[in-house]
């Protein structure tokens, strides 16, 4: 197999390489371009202008992401995959993967779009380094098409265990087709944003027009084992996608839950109160009437929508910031 193909292994020993160029039998070319970030570029004849940007290790400990994103580079290099589409795969935050942890100084998916230039640190001129890397590999052609999977996995269980967060930007609707592709791939449930983010899709998506999104493909455990997060048809979907084959013809959404954004709750004070169990799984389902948190000066959060379900809780955030997102079902009428 090719050094370059052993890009995990780089990264997590800090070694740049040497040879920072190399091809594999069928012509595909391998390029390194900084810690953790690699370039794939298909044998022009088999070039099917897709441009796709893989990343895994935004948190450092995703560990089953981050194993999926070097299975599929050790099959290029290896000439085992022969992809048609461009590649760039990106390891988010190399350091803190060495230390086995969430972030070094500060969660680097809430730095993108310009806020690393009101921070500083390790992961503000990560986010830096990583905008430059995407906008350079989808460079200025836009007869080709780009799309974005940003890989991770959860802190807390969820109800529905494989999951996409779809970013969002004015005047700009949400694509079924990529809905369908999602579902064929395993994932069960999309949740339509309505509003600018800060997290590495939402810059791909609104800053640099591919088609991007955030995956939850489960939860976070240590390296090697990942056995109970099932990333089979995942694989299976990125395999095709890269080798430019069509995964099945039936295009359906079927079976696919849509959710919308109802609310965020905003942590205001030191007395904020989130009134769900500390373990609370993603997506659990909260009755109208529901007393969801209590904040300074009487503000109350009282659960009002039909169906509406919790993901994200976290009481611990800095005041100012989300503790919670109330989300409820979508019935796809946005899409096109
Ligand atoms: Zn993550």
């Amino acid at each position: 197999m090719l050094a370059l193909g052993k890009l995990l292994e780089l990264t997590l020993a800090g070694h740049e390489p040497s040879a920072k160029i190399q091809l594999t039998p069928d012509g595909t070319r391998l390029r390194w371009l900084d810690e953790g970030a690699l370039e794939v570029t298909p044998p022009a004849a088999r070039d099917n202008g897709l441009d796709l940007l893989l990343s895994a290790g935004i948190h450092g400990n995703e560990t089953a992401p981050i194993e999926l994103l070097d299975r599929l580079l050790r099959g290029i290099a290896r000439n085992e995959l022969h992809p048609a589409a461009r590649i760039l795969f990106l390891f988010g935050n190399p350091e803190a993967m060495r230390r086995g942890e969430r972030y070094v100084e500060q969660d680097l998916n809430r730095l993108f779009s310009g806020r690393h230039e009101q921070s500083s640190g390790f992961e503000a001129i990560r986010a830096c380094d990583l905008e430059h890397l995407a906008a350079n590999f989808f460079g200025k052609d836009t007869g080709r098409t780009r799309l974005h999977y940003d890989l991770h996995t959860a802190i807390r269980g969820s109800k529905i265990e494989q999951f996409a967060l779809y970013p969002w930007q004015e005047g700009r609707a949400h694509s079924r087709s990529e809905l369908e592709r999602l579902r064929a791939a395993g994932i069960e449930a999309v949740l339509l944003q309505n509003k600018a983010s800060i997290t590495f899709s939402a810059y791909t998506y609104a800053q640099l027009g591919a088609e991007a999104f955030t995956l939850e493909l489960g939860k976070a455990r240590a390296f090697g084992q990942n056995e109970l997060v099932n990333l089979d048809l995942l694989e299976s979907a990125l395999h095709a996608l890269i080798e430019g084959r069509e995964v099945g013809e039936d295009s359906t959404l079927d079976g696919m839950q849509l959710f919308s954004v109802s609310r965020e709750v905003i942590k205001h004070s030191d007395s904020f109160q989130l009134h769900v169990p500390a373990d609370i799984e993603n997506f659990t389902e909260l009755e109208p009437g529901y007393l969801l948190a209590e904040d300074i000066a009487d503000t109350r959060w009282i659960v009002e929508e039909q169906g509406a379900r919790i993901i994200f809780p976290n009481p611990k955030v800095k005041n100012g910031l989300r503790a919670a997102i109330l989300i409820v079902p979508d019935d796809g009428a946005g899409l096109a």
